[in-house]
Formats: structure tokens, sequence, C-alpha cells
């Protein structure tokens, strides 16, 4: 009887969201009006104040607080009514836009909402104000019609994840428990993992610094001073990073993912002073994907390990070994990022009611498998929240000149996410311990 409920309950939820269609209009037209592009970022702080009262009406105990001046996150709580014995349930999307570009690219202006034949313009339609908008259009529609929900509904609206900074980790470091997890990011209503990526820096240091007229005595036999050009022993470097890649290109692989994605790329070289000196030091800015059955620890591990060996067999580096600063908060701020992996559950039990959501709504299984980039996702599984990626908008469209959206295909996502919720923050958690979610990290094709 109370299934027949919640079945028909789920059916008029969603109807609503089809006939009100222009109210999710609205709100994403609002969003989009605010140009929140990172680069430069410290814009979202209006945007930001304009979700957290959507929130509040919503009935959500809200929290704005600073990331970076001008950068606030929103983070927010709707207490179920019986919070201890229901399922909770984390929902996490970007307020931060890519770069528009050269505006003359554009055929209407990126911040002003426009529809036709079905298909929404608008800088972040795709990436991610459609999904945030269609959440916040749900929350609403819950709210009005009084839906009960007996587990915590909780809310991260983040800065920064289109400059890899640490608006999700920032989230999950202030503290946040949820039994399950969706990041609104781009995925054309796929259900998704991520692999990772990492930058670093590696650094040759010199103690000392030699005038060019040195180097005949540094090179040559009996010269008789020991002494090295930072960027040239970078090259050897460079090499033993190329080694390893290609290592890891014949020897690790993961479902869904083509072979050899697990790349080392040198992506920016720094080094000498002046054409009268040799080089005493040099820095390399490189990025690193690794799979979702890796940590970002272990991956520069293994770097580490293999360039103090390549450094072994040279009797320069030995003794001057190179230093490494992996990751970072911001690459505005620090150069350097962090996007950890996320491997999915397919058995998670949050994983298979979206699945079942989803093909209830759109009349076949949602694909299930990896995104080609990568989200803020990996930051809320690190902290044991079973999360996935299942967002409304095409990857082809993040960051594109005249970036658009489906209408249709937002309204879809509506009135998953409306079953989902009702369905998933209405279901006791599991009585007994499960098997935890790390313990089965398995690759999805
Ligand atoms: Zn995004």
């Amino acid at each position: 009887m109370q299934q027949q409920a919640s079945q028909q309950l789920i059916q008029q939820l969603q109807a609503l969201a089809e006939s009100r269609q222009d109210e999710l209009f609205a709100l994403l037209e609002r969003l989009v009006a605010f140009p929140t592009v990172s680069p430069p970022a410290r814009n979202t702080a209006e945007a930001q104040q304009y979700v957290e009262s959507q929130l509040a009406a919503c009935g959500f105990e809200t929290s704005l607080w600073e990331v970076y001046p001008g950068d606030p996150n929103v983070t927010a709580v709707k207490c179920g009514s019986h919070s201890a014995q229901y399922n909770s349930l984390l929902l996490n999307g970007h307020i931060d836009v890519a770069e528009v570009g050269d505006p003359s690219g554009w055929k209407r202006d990126p911040f002003t909402l426009s529809l036709e034949d079905g298909r929404l313009y608008g800088r972040g339609v795709s990436d991610m104000k459609g999904g945030l908008a269609a959440l916040l259009f749900v929350l609403g529609l819950l709210r009005e019609q009084e839906v009960e929900l007996r587990g915590d509904l909780l809310f991260q609206s983040v800065i920064g994840e289109e400059a890899g900074e640490a608006g999700t980790r920032a989230c999950m470091e202030r503290g946040c428990e949820a039994d399950f997890a969706i990041v609104a990011d781009t995925s054309s209503l796929a259900i998704q993992g991520q692999g990772g990526v990492i930058t670093g820096w590696i650094t040759i240091q010199s103690p000392e610094t030699f005038h060019d007229g040195m180097r005949a005595k540094l090179i040559h036999a009996g010269g008789g001073v020991q002494g090295a050009s930072a960027i040239e022993k970078m090259m050897k470097l460079i090499n033993g990073l190329q080694e390893l890649e290609r290592h890891w290109a014949v020897t690790k692989s993961y479902p869904g993912f083509p072979a050899g994605s697990n790349t080392i790329n040198p992506a920016v070289i720094e080094g000498g002073r002046h054409a009268a000196f040799i080089a005493d030091r040099c820095a390399l800015w490189i990025t690193v994907h690794f799979y979702p059955d890796e940590d970002f620890e272990e991956v520069t591990q293994e770097i580490e390990d293999h360039l103090l060996r390549v450094a072994d067999g040279d009797p320069w580096l030995r003794s001057h070994p190179p230093s490494f600063r992996w990751g970072g908060r911001s690459m505005l701020e620090e150069r350097g990022e962090i996007f950890p992996s996320l491997a999915l559950d397919r058995h998670a039990a949050g994983l298979q009611g979206l699945a079942r959501s989803h093909e209830a709504l759109v009349g076949a299984a949602p694909e299930i498998g990896m995104s080609p980039t990568v989200t803020d996702a990996g930051w809320i599984a690190r902290a044991g929240i079973p999360t996935v990626i299942y967002g409304p908008g095409e990857l082809r469209q993040a960051h594109a000149v005249n970036e658009s959206a489906s209408m249709e295909e937002l309204v879809r996502y509506a009135q998953v996410m409306l079953a989902f919720i009702v369905e998933w923050c209405n279901t006791p958690k599991p009585s007994s311990p499960q098997p935890s979610y790390s313990q089965e990290r398995m690759g999805l094709s």
C-alpha cells in the first residue's frame, strides 16, 4: 500500500515538473545571469547568496562561508523527520563556469538565457548551472507539495571547480556525512565515476651558482669543478617520466578508459636565471592522470620512487636529488590541483536506486561508466560516502562557445531526481552494518 502511495506521489510530482518547466527556465535564467566565470573567479558571492536564499525558502538550514574573498561556498541541510533511521542524501554542484573567451564568437549574450528549438543557450547551461537549477527546482516542488522526507537532505553549492580550487574539498574538511551523494555535473544523464588528476612540481636546485665562463671546467676532462646545469639534469628526469608513462600505459588499465589514458604531461618548465650563468635551478610542472582504482598518494609515490632511482644513476643528481611538491588547493593561487578518482560500486544501494528511478522514467537503463573528464566527486568519495556523477548537459558543450543544453533533458533530470529523492530519503538505513564501499572498488565497462 505504502509503495503504491509513493508511486502515485512520484508521478504527481513528475507531472508538475513537466507542466511547470517555465519555473525551471526562470531559475536557470537567474543563475546564468550571474557572470561567475573562472578564471578570474572571486565573483560568485551574489550568485551564492541567491542559491542560499532559494535553499532557505525550501526549508533548509543554510550556511554561506568564504573559501576565498568573493567566493563563498553554500552548505545546507534539511533534517528529515526520522533522521537517524532513514537514508540521507548529499547533492553537490559548482556555481562557477568556464571562461567565455572572445564574446564576438557568441551568437547571443552568454549571460542571457535563451531557448530556441528546445535548446537552452548560455554560459553554464551544460556545465553546470542547468544541473544546479534543476536541483533547486526539485527542492522547491518538494517543499511546496509538503512531501515528507524521513532522511536528511544535504546540499553543497561550491566554488572553484573550474580552476581546480578546493570548494568541495573544503566542504568535506568541515565535516559532512551522508549515505549517498550525487554530483550533478555534466554527464548526459549517465551514472559515472572518474579517473583522477594531480599536478606536481619537480625541482632541481644546485647549491652553487656558476658563471657561464665556468662551464668548461664543469663538463670537461680535468676541469676539476663539480657542478651541473639544472636544465640539463632535468632532461634526464623528463626521460624518466616518459619511461614511466610508457610503463604505465602497458601495465595499467581500467574498464571504461582507452588504454594509455594514465598520462604524465610535462606541461611547463621554468629554469635558469640569465645567459651569463649556468642554470642553478629548474622546475617542471607536470599533470598526472590516473585510474579510478588508484589514489593520488600511491601514484605520486611511484613517480618519486622512479625519479629518485633515475637520479641515483647520475653522479651529480645522486647527491642533489630533485624535490617534489604535489597538488594544491588552487590553480590560481598556488598553481596546483587535485581531483581524486572515483570508482563506482555497482552494488551500492544508492547507485541501484538511482538507476531504477532513471529507468522508470526514461524507459531504458542509464549508461553506467566512466567520465572522460574530472569533477569534484572524488573528494566526496574520499570522505567515505558512496558517490556518483549524475547530471544533465553534454560534455562537448561544456566550456564551448554558444554553450547549449536540451530543455527536455533538464526536465527529465528533475523528474528522475524527484523520484529518487522521495524513494531514497524514505528508505530505512540498512539495519545491520553493510560491507563498506571501499571494500569493493570494482571496474565497470
Ligand atoms: Zn562542471
